[in-house]
């Protein structure tokens, strides 16, 4: 019996989560649940997965927890903040991490799982991209496993070789990391100024939360999953390509030096890649349907177009440049969607906002925790300052 906590239960990956959890009762026991504002899901998740723990933001809203828990007669613990999260993650008792909290938020509680040697299924893609070396190198150091969560990288990870050592490269020439181009791939350039948060989130493959969602329509999302894929497959920038793929089957490509391509394909559903790494190396159900290829008819390639998506290009520029680089980007992004999402700043503003924002940082080399947690509080000072002086 594995016990799992999930970090983020509430979100779209975590409901996912325990989809596929509730499947499988004689193999996974739910230790802890995390959420942040929602109180009355996640008091019903822990109606029905009874976890020893769940932890929330603050002691405020573990206050209504309990008292809502205890009025049910659980037993379930209740804590708070970033310390309860990294008890959680890091507990004894914990074989399993799955770390879905999104943003920056997720980076101390996804390290705690990685350094107490967890197995970590990873959906954070944010913590990787803001301080990948540290990240590894705590992975490497504690033999932690680290499995992908992202539909992109589960695909790649499924089709390498096993065993695959990132210092040998194992016959890969290169990666083709798909996207479906969002929402606004063909929308006429001059509309995506007026476009609404509401829009931007209804992505036409996937339903998401509304920050990775925002991602994707800017394509930001492919730019983190590119620099997610250089740290977890030891690549660089200049060996993945990364492909418009609008009917999001193919979940991404590894090409070999033979000429050998292997693509994984699936109906666009995370309970795929959320039971693969669950069960890894074993398979188990997942209550994804089967993938209908002759419905499906036909599968559309192109190459991105970098003027109507320019964060992926400011992304690309970052993954080149490393260092504190790509924790600038983030930071900055994360920013300007919630400003976005807010109604402050508009959907072409973001890119400009990450764009001055990298402008103004001079790149160093990532030190430890500290100096990225401190790359990360400037970088945000910087672009909410640009935010308030467009006002
Ligand atoms: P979501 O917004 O639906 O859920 C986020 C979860 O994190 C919620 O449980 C929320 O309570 C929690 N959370 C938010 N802020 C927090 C904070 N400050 N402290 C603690 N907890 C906090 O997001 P999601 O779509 O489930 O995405 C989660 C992560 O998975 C993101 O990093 C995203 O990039 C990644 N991801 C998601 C998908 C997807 O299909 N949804 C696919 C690939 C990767
Ligand atoms: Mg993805």
């Amino acid at each position: 019996m594995q016990q799992l906590t999930i970090l983020g239960a509430t979100g779209s990956i975590g409901v996912s989560t325990l989809d596929v959890v509730a499947r499988h009762p004689d193999r996974f026991r739910v230790y802890a649940l995390s959420g942040n504002s929602r109180i009355a899901e996640l008091a019903e998740q822990c109606q029905r997965f009874n976890p020893s723990f769940a932890v929330v933001a603050d002691a405020d809203a573990a206050g209504q927890l309990r008292e809502r828990l205890h009025s049910w007669g659980l037993k379930t613990e209740v804590l708070w903040g970033v310390e309860g999260l990294c008890q959680v993650s890091s507990a004894k008792a914990v074989d399993v991490v799955m770390a879905a909290i999104v943003g920056a938020a997720g980076l101390l509680p996804t390290l705690a799982a990685a350094r107490a040697g967890k197995k970590v299924l990873l959906a954070n893609k944010e913590s990787l991209v803001m301080g990948g070396q540290l990240f590894m190198d705590t992975v490497q150091k504690s033999g932690a496993i680290l499995l992908p969560i992202d539909s992109e990288h589960n695909a790649i990870f499924q089709c390498l070789p096993q065993g695959y050592d990132p210092a040998e490269k194992g016959g890969v020439r290169k990666i083709l990391l798909t996207a479906s181009g969002g929402p606004f791939r063909n929308i006429p350039l001059d509309d995506l100024s007026s476009v609404t948060p509401d829009q931007a989130c209804a992505h036409p493959n996937w339903q998401m939360g509304r920050k990775i969602s925002v991602d994707s329509a800017t394509m930001m999302n492919k730019g983190l999953e590119l620099i997610e894929a250089c740290w977890l497959f030891g690549l660089s920038p200049d060996e993945i390509d990364v492909v418009i793929h609008p009917q999001s089957v193919i979940h991404s490509m590894v090409e070999y030096v033979d000429g050998s391509v292997l693509a994984q394909l699936g109906n666009p559903d995370m309970r795929t890649p959320i039971a693969h790494a669950l069960a890894w190396p074993e398979r188990i159900e997942s209550g994804v349907a089967s993938l209908d290829i002759i419905a499906t008819a036909r599968l559309d390639f192109g190459a991105p177009d970098l003027q109507r998506f320019p964060c992926l290009g400011l992304a690309m520029r970052a993954a080149k440049e490393g260092g504190s680089a790509p924790a600038v980007l983030n930071a900055a992004n994360e920013v300007a969607v919630q400003g976005f999402l807010q109604g402050r700043l508009s959907f072409i503003d973001i890119a400009r906002i990450v764009a001055e924002t990298l402008e103004k940082h001079e790149v160093a080399e990532l030190e430890s925790l500290e100096h990225v947690q401190q790359v990360d509080t400037e970088a945000r000072e910087v672009a909410l300052k640009l935010i308030r002086s467009a006002h």
